[in-house]
């Protein structure tokens, strides 16, 4: 089961023992990283993450508290000899940042690290994919272009009834291997036996969206869209909602509102406005509009999917 893990929920400055942004998706013993305020990798480290197991790095936008941490933690990673190829992603502006940065520049790692450069796309587009996930952008609405991200996995084919397969005769353990990959078999007898005859019902891919910072949007809601989990800006209470508007952010009922209209199971509230000492009136403003939400939690795994 893939999981969440906030690493960092403050906005703009730290406060209150919070972090700034940064969150971990982890899938298989690997990782893609969200954002990557300052001090994150001290955050990695805490949460007993090897950085050589992150393959993505997906910068939202340009604002310090999202970002400052990345040429730290690339140049930990050169340190640390890393090998293994890294994507990073970002807007246009992280690219004439890092090759500017002594020691972050691409150029400078000893490892291949790949800019997946995009403006903020307004229709969805993939901007990362593997063997059994991907990760989609689209534009959100802030003060400065910015990006937030849907990661998900492929639908898989059902499980193999191994029971039901051998009563219908097969024996040969290859062939559980091929009926499992929804290949038809043919056996010693000439019998065909075909993946539907011992193949459950199709299970369905999960999906987890990384929605900050921004106004509520056609983006946002999109990328909420049926998401197992969401996990989106929710800066402030109801009662700034003008200055959550002003400044390019949501309040928690809003967040809540996105998550509701775009049918997504739960909701974590994140990037925190510092005027608040933790989650309690944003989450029992945003439960009276989506009741499965929570205020996110650094350090805390939240599974995607388990709801
Ligand atoms: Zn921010
Ligand atoms: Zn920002």
């Amino acid at each position: 089961m893939p999981t969440f893990t906030p690493l960092g929920t403050a906005s703009a400055v730290p406060a209150h023992g919070r972090h700034l942004s940064a969150a971990l998706l982890t899938h298989r013993g690997r990782h893609v990283l969200f954002d990557c305020g300052e001090g994150t990798q001290y955050r990695l480290r805490t949460a007993d993450i090897s950085t050589s197991r992150i393959d993505v790095i997906a910068i939202t936008h340009l604002h310090g508290d999202h970002c400052y941490g990345l040429p730290g933690l690339l140049s930990s990673m050169a340190m640390h000899q890393r090998t293994h190829p890294l994507v990073c992603i970002g807007p246009p502006e992280l690219a004439t940042w890092l090759r500017a940065t002594p020691g972050a520049s691409p150029d400078d790692l000893p490892f291949a690290c790949m800019l997946r450069i995009t403006s903020p796309p307004p229709a969805s587009t993939t901007v990362w994919r593997s063997p059994d996930a991907w990760i989609e952008a689209r534009a959100l609405e802030h003060r400065v272009p910015v990006m937030g991200y849907r990661w998900a996995t492929r639908t898989r084919a059902g499980q193999l009834d191994a029971e039901r397969a051998r009563t219908l005769g097969v024996t040969h353990p290859p062939d559980f291997g091929r009926l499992k990959a929804g290949r038809a078999v043919t056996l010693d007898d000439g019998t065909h036996v075909r993946p539907e005859q011992v193949l459950g019902p199709p299970r369905p891919g999960v999906s987890c969206s990384y929605v900050t910072d921004t106004r509520p949007c056609a983006g946002s809601r999109a990328l909420a869209s049926r998401a197992d989990l969401v996990y989106h800006d929710a800066t402030f209470a109801d009662d700034h909602a003008a200055r959550a508007h002003e400044t390019g952010h949501s309040t928690a009922s809003q967040a809540a509102q996105t998550a509701r209209e775009a049918g997504a199971k739960h909701l974590l509230l994140g990037h925190l406005s510092a005027r608040y000492e933790n989650w309690t009136s944003l989450e029992a403003e945003a439960r009276r509009i989506h009741p499965n939400t929570d205020g996110a939690v650094e350090m805390q795994s939240y599974r995607v999917g388990a709801r």
